[in-house]
């Protein structure tokens, strides 16, 4: 396996992940050396790209075609009033840039609208997370990681409830599986959504991902946890490979 190199003050910034038992050393250089692809920089984009980042992930693709609004900054905690109608992706990479300066970012401001796009952009990746707000986009980035065959991490606020699931392997119950019937377009310009529990998904989005790098194991495949914000209440569901999944994921086992 290929190691990067770390050096005393890669040592001295990511010390408290290099205690970690199940990170050390050679956890750290595999997020070093880590590509991710992040779908999505509102409320959840936002705190997953700093994490990722500042996890020490050194290639991140983001992908967004959204200018900043002022409604967006309740909870899109990067964005400040001078943002609004600047696009999200080239905030986002300024923010991390100056935090992390040694950090690659490939910005894509495009509407997904076919599979080819998004297979293209995650090529390289290791892990594709999606944080979109629209089911028509997250059923066609979770074909385009099933055809390319990539890990993806999917995660959802909508009013007090916030969901995550995995698609890790070939036999994990993948987005359509689960959402089959969904075609439903909300979003949280009509339902609201509280803003702490889109940094909760995020985080633990975040976690998923860190955990699935370092080689451990993913906490969501075949499971979707579900969050109520009301009463903080947290259910995890078992989830599994629907045989007439339109996405025909079945063929990929
Ligand atoms: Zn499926």
């Amino acid at each position: 396996m290929q190691f990067t190199h770390l050096d005393d003050k890669d040592l001295l910034f990511y010390s408290r992940h290099i205690l970690l038992p199940n990170i050390g050393i050679e956890g750290q250089q595999k997020l070093n050396l880590a590509e991710v692809t992040i779908f999505g920089l509102g409320g959840l984009g936002n705190l997953l790209s700093t994490y990722i980042a500042s996890s020490g992930v050194k290639k991140i693709n983001l992908v967004d075609f959204d200018v900043i609004e002022d409604t967006n900054l309740q909870r899109q905690i990067n964005f400040s009033s001078k943002d609004i109608g600047k696009l999200k992706v080239n905030i986002i990479e300024k923010t991390l840039k100056e935090k992390y300066p040694d950090i690659g970012i490939n910005k894509y401001s495009e509407k997904i609208i076919k599979c080819s796009q998004a297979e293209k952009i995650i090529e390289n990746s290791d892990i594709v997370i999606d944080g979109t707000d629209n089911f028509e986009v997250r059923k066609i980035i979770n074909k385009a990681c099933l055809l390319k065959n990539k890990k993806l991490i999917i995660g959802a606020v909508e009013g007090y409830t916030g969901q995550l699931m995995s698609v890790i392997s070939n036999k994990s119950a993948c987005y359509e599986c689960v959402y089959e019937n969904l075609t439903d377009n909300n979003s949280c310009s009509d339902t609201g959504v509280l803003a702490p529990l889109v940094g909760m998904i995020s985080s633990m989005m975040a976690i998923e991902c860190i955990n699935i790098l370092t080689g451990n194991k993913s906490s969501y495949e075949n499971k979707l946890l579900v969050i109520n914000g009301l009463n903080i209440s947290v259910d995890v569901l078992s989830t599994k490979k629907n045989i007439s999944c339109k996405t025909n994921c079945v063929k990929f086992i």
